[in-house]
């Protein structure tokens, strides 16, 4: 391992082991499961990059937490535990949990809907918020720069607002039309890519002139941080838990899916400036969603494992390493000549599919076609991050076109070695090579909502 990349801060205490199966069986279990790796079993996956979401390992701190839950229905001392946690981080008065990300986004985001016509605007929204959205009868607005649809040129922060574009889309719809700001950090869709203090500044303060509410999707504030501390003119000596109170003071509400930068495999985070009546409506409103306000879908256990994971994720040793593996990858793939989101963001690699695959057209899922060929060459799963994910337009029912067409190669946390990782590299160089056989794919099945978990499809010959 070169000096780039420093070696991992932890040492492995227990295995738990994989195993790769032979290539003639993954052609059968690739067509069985319809051509959508997320109808694999995962003992049928050698290196699952899938999702960084709930696949991290937790540490022997927060193993020993578990052990502390306080299963209590109401008033669990392991609540409480998690709330100071939650508040010390946030500087924000109100906690509650919820059961994941969606748990959380489905009983707040409804609360700014309050008539037709409504609209938020995102930098990105994640799948999920996207669907939260719709569901709660409003739409969803993506407004980031244009270099973040140039994957090959690079810019630091790529998951930006497009400033000029946020306040054109205000004046056009009317601000009292706009049900919220998110601020999706960091940019998932996109890359894994940050968002700067700067522009998260401008961001707000055009949201505040305009009475709007400001609400942080903020399932990798951590690396986010990070990020600005790395990338940032004069956040080096800062602490990463300095810059995300910095980055907290500037909203109203903050959402969070636990299984990321929580390092946990399962929670949610609901957490409210000062908004005592919001508060009061999405503690009514948890109940018969989610569960009672103090426990909202997490077990008394599952909470003491992300009161601590919550403060490892903002170590920087922990952060460092976690950000040098996804580089890691990406130098490999980039010095092969694999076309990547470039910079590397912060919890994936994600490769440019429209440039491998000029050939497959967006409504023939070109990602989806490289995901598929990297399960069947080396056994790693990846997970596609295009047309097929975006869905349908709900207004006019066409495939949404995007020049982001990704495969995302996902790192779960303190899980891989390095090793893995370059097995992964190979696997995806020798897709590249023989990207001239790749085929475009339609629909034997297709969902409405959210159809990319479990439509099935054919290659097309
Ligand atoms: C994962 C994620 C969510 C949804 O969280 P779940 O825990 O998967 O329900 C929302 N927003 C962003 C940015 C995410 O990455």
């Amino acid at each position: 391992m070169n000096q780039n990349y420093k070696a991992e801060p932890y040492r492995i205490k227990m295995v738990e082991p994989i195993r790769e199966i032979p290539k003639t069986k993954r052609i059968k279990l690739l067509k069985n499961a319809g051509y959508n790796p997320f109808a694999l079993k995962s003992e049928d996956v050698y290196i699952d990059l899938l999702t960084d979401s709930g696949t991290g390992a937790m540490s022997q701190a927060q193993w020993g937490a578990l052990m502390q839950g306080d299963e209590a229905y109401a008033g669990s001392r392991s609540f409480y535990r998690l709330e100071s946690v939650v508040k010390h981080i946030t500087n924000y008065q109100y906690f509650i949990p919820a059961h994941q990300g969606r748990g959380a986004e489905q009983v707040v985001l409804p609360q700014f809907v309050h008539k037709k016509g409504m609209s938020f605007i995102s930098n990105m929204h994640f799948d999920t918020t996207r669907a939260h959205v719709e569901l709660a009868g409003a739409r969803a607005i993506d407004c980031v720069i244009d270099e973040c649809f140039d994957t090959a040129k690079h810019h630091p922060f790529k998951g930006n607002f497009n400033l000029e574009k946020l306040k054109r889309i205000i004046e056009d719809k009317g601000s009292d039309n706009i049900a919220g700001i998110i601020l999706t950090i960091t940019n998932n869709s996109a890359g894994g890519q940050p968002v700067s203090m700067e522009n998260l500044e401008a961001t707000a303060k055009i949201a505040r002139s305009y009475g709007i509410p400001v609400i942080i999707d903020g399932a990798r504030f951590s690396e986010n941080a990070y990020f600005v501390k790395m990338r940032e003119e004069g956040y080096q000596d800062h602490s990463i838990l300095e810059i995300a109170q910095e980055v907290f003071a500037m909203a109203d509400v903050f959402l969070m899916s636990a299984k990321k930068d929580g390092l946990v495999n399962m929670g949610g985070i609901i957490a409210i400036k000062d908004n005592e009546q919001l508060f009061k409506k999405v503690q009514g409103a948890i109940v018969p969603m989610e569960g009672f306000p103090t426990y909202g879908g997490m077990s008394g256990r599952d909470m003491e494992a992300l009161a601590v994971g919550l403060q490892e994720g903002l170590e920087e040793d922990y952060l460092r390493h976690r950000i040098d593996q996804v580089r890691y990858l990406g130098d490999q793939l980039r010095e092969a000549g694999v076309p990547i989101q470039y910079p590397t963001g912060g919890h994936a690699v994600f490769v440019d599919a429209k440039a491998i695959a000029p050939h497959i057209p967006y409504d023939q899922f070109p990602a989806q076609s490289v995901v598929n060929a990297l399960y069947i060459e080396s056994g790693v799963r990846a997970v596609e991050i295009g047309s097929l994910l975006l869905g349908r337009d709900p207004d006019t029912n066409e495939n949404i076109d995007t020049p982001l067409q990704f495969m995302r190669l996902t790192i779960p946390r303190r899980t891989y070695t390095y090793n893995h990782l370059k097995v992964v590299a190979d696997g995806v160089i020798k897709v590249f090579n023989d990207r001239k056989k790749l085929k475009g794919l339609t629909f034997t099945y297709e969902p409405q909502i959210l159809r990319h978990f479990t439509a099935k499809m054919q290659p097309i010959k």
